[in-house]
């Protein structure tokens, strides 16, 4: 089966068709999207944990489960919606209580444990704001965060408190509280039970009038291309949570749901906790670790029927799982009940998309968006021709343009003009017009940042693509990334899928390396799968492989082997910091480097 072959049929009543698509984008306003929400009682505005828990609590399916919590040790636990409703009530109160109000804002350091639920919603019902940090951040990226953030009160455990913040403590005077899940705040002066106090706090709670406009969520962005940016969401954003999930996710609340996406990014908080609960669907949470195993027999065992991951997963499980077991994979693990699976982060690569379907017996459906946008803006439709290595078209509510770039292959502005590329398969830089829920309001502390992204109407999202003739995006990579060789202009993307295609090829990074004569001249960093031998053969096996698939013009001209390719802790692989070792430059920020920099 070659990728081109991969589509999906119409599943009548249920998920749009192309033409389908077009209606429903031509009838598409927010402002429905909006009205298929409940608001309120009473019309004191939209709040979004109103939406994703106690609505549903309230229209009698408070019994239904809401969150199946899998633990590192395989016990499974679940929370009905009535009793989420009932937590984050008590939570609310906690922090009105301690003098929490509106606009204040509340982190969370912690793992996938029931309690992040209640901490997030909760906070939301009392109309303070919601930051979510990485776990796994050490204690320089979470001070850092915590004071651009101006924390108020730190949800977390006594061990990170212990390992990240305590030393840290007297440097944040505006942390007014730290509340520790579990046990162990006994021992550490200055922090307070979570537990304790949610049990004693009532389980009755008024949400407050919560304007659409009130800041919900600070989230700060992944750190692929510089220093962490602090993107401000308002409660409105749930209008887009709602509305793309159905549409880029194919949700319905019959669903069990799992987003493998880690909490502290805004995946995992948008499509993690808030858009699945709003559709009032079942979600897997699971505590545990990456484990290839573990995950197909998550999938199987919960019966999981959505799937919302990453590439950098979906490349790991292609490189862990040994060819003999593929053909059987759904029937050891039971996978019938899947039926939709996307990925979202870093571009998908054609393979993973064929892997998906050989393998999971489902193509992977990519989707783009990012922190600012704070929803899926393009997607691979549920319903509408996949073509693997595109991600999409633009949702209903979406418009998206590629406009004609400059010479650093950002958009082109003259006279505070720019141009849109009407002409298909031309490259240029990505623009959304601004106009739906969840755009990002700014960044914190930044305006100068905020208004540089913006022109002619338009926001610039710093992403290169193309669009071809039939309205598919494709992906081209960064601005920042693209790579100026001998007069050509050179997308990584492009060149890692090519490199991706050869068997022997787990994942690959590719950069620029300065050159006399060509201006830069591609250089890949290539991690091997398993069994694979780094040898100069292998080397120019690959060197001619990219070759006869990219023309000498943009193959790599060098390959290294690398088994650790450096990425965020959101899973994308850090080409700046490739090129910063490469070129022996300063590294920048690396706060958000997954493992030891
Ligand atoms: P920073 O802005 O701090 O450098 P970041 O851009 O990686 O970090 P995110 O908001 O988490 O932070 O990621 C959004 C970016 O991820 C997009 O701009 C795009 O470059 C990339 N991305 C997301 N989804 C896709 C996709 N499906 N295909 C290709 N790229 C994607
Ligand atoms: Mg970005």
């Amino acid at each position: 089966m070659t990728w081109e072959t991969i589509r999906k049929d119409a599943t009548p009543g249920v998920t749009p068709n192309l033409a389908d698509y077009e209606r429903t984008r031509a009838d598409f306003t927010w402002s429905r999207a909006r009205a298929a929400l409940a608001g309120l009682p009473g019309g004191s505005g939209l709040n979004m944990a109103y939406e994703a828990v106690d609505r549903h609590a309230g229209a009698d399916r408070g019994g239904k489960v809401a969150l199946r919590c899998i633990g590192r040790d395989d016990t499974v636990s679940t929370v009905t919606y009535a009793e989420l409703a009932r937590r984050t009530a008590r939570f609310a109160n906690v922090l009105r209580s301690l003098g929490v109000g509106r606009g204040d804002v509340v982190f969370t350091l912690l793992g996938r444990c029931p309690e992040l639920y209640t901490a997030v919603l909760g906070t939301l019902k009392n109309a303070s704001v919601l930051c979510p940090l990485f776990s796994a951040f050490g204690p320089d990226p979470v001070e850092q965060r915590l004071r651009l953030g101006d924390a108020r009160v730190l949800v977390t455990t006594a061990s990170l408190y212990r390992r990240k913040v305590a030393d840290r403590r007297p440097s944040l005077p505006g942390l007014a509280h730290v509340l520790i899940v579990g046990p162990g705040s006994g021992e550490l002066p200055g922090t307070l039970s979570f537990d304790a106090l949610t049990a004693a706090a009532p389980e009755q709670f008024t949400i407050p009038p919560t304007s659409p406009e009130d800041m919900a969520l600070l989230h700060f962005t992944s750190g692929t291309t510089g220093a962490p940016k602090g993107a401000i969401h308002v409660h409105e954003a749930v209008v887009a949570h709602h509305a793309t999930a159905a549409y880029a996710l194919d949700l319905h609340s019959e669903d069990v749901y799992w987003c493998t996406a880690d909490p502290g990014w805004v995946t995992g908080m948008s499509y993690g906790i808030i858009a699945p609960l709003v559709h009032g669907v079942t979600l897997v949470v699971d505590e545990g670790d990456y484990d290839a195993r573990r995950w197909y027999r998550i999938l199987g065992e919960q019966r999981v029927s959505v799937w919302y991951t990453a590439p950098t997963a979906l490349r790991m499980l292609m490189r862990t799982t040994p060819r003999q077991e593929r053909h059987d994979l759904p029937v050891t693990y039971g996978l019938s009940a899947l039926r939709f699976v996307a990925s979202v982060g870093e571009p998908l690569n054609p393979e993973a998309v064929v892997w998906g379907q050989e393998v999971l017996g489902l193509p992977v459906h990519d989707n783009w968006w990012q922190t600012e946008t704070g929803c899926i803006m393009v997607a691979n439709f549920a319903a509408c021709e996949i073509r693997p290595g595109s991600m999409g078209r633009p949702l209903p509510g979406v418009e998206a343009a590629v406009l004609e770039r400059g010479e650093d292959g950002r958009a082109l502005i003259t006279d505070g003009k720019v141009t849109v590329l009407e002409k298909p398969g031309v490259e240029g830089e990505l623009a959304l017009r601004p106009g739906w829920p969840s755009m990002f309001r700014g960044y914190l502390n930044d305006k100068e940042r905020y208004e540089a992204a913006f022109a002619d109407g338009w926001y610039l999202t710093g992403d290169l693509a193309r669009r071809d003739e039939d309205g598919w995006f494709w992906f081209v990579g960064r601005a920042d990334d693209v790579i100026k060789s001998a007069g050509h202009l050179v997308g990584p993307f492009e060149v890692e899928s090519a490199l991706m295609e050869h068997p022997a090829v787990a994942e690959a990074g590719v950069i620029g390396r300065p050159d006399p004569v060509a201006g830069n001249i591609v250089k890949a960093f290539v991690s091997l799968r398993p069994g694979t031998e780094p040898t100069p053969a292998m080397k120019r096996e690959l060197l001619a492989f990219a070759r006869r698939r990219l023309g000498p013009a943009v193959a790599p001209r060098e390959i290294a082997f690398d088994q650790n390719l450096p990425r965020t802790r959101s899973g994308k692989v850090m080409r700046r910091l490739l090129r910063a070792r490469e070129l022996g430059l300063p590294t920048g920020d690396l706060s958000t480097l997954e493992g030891p920099a």
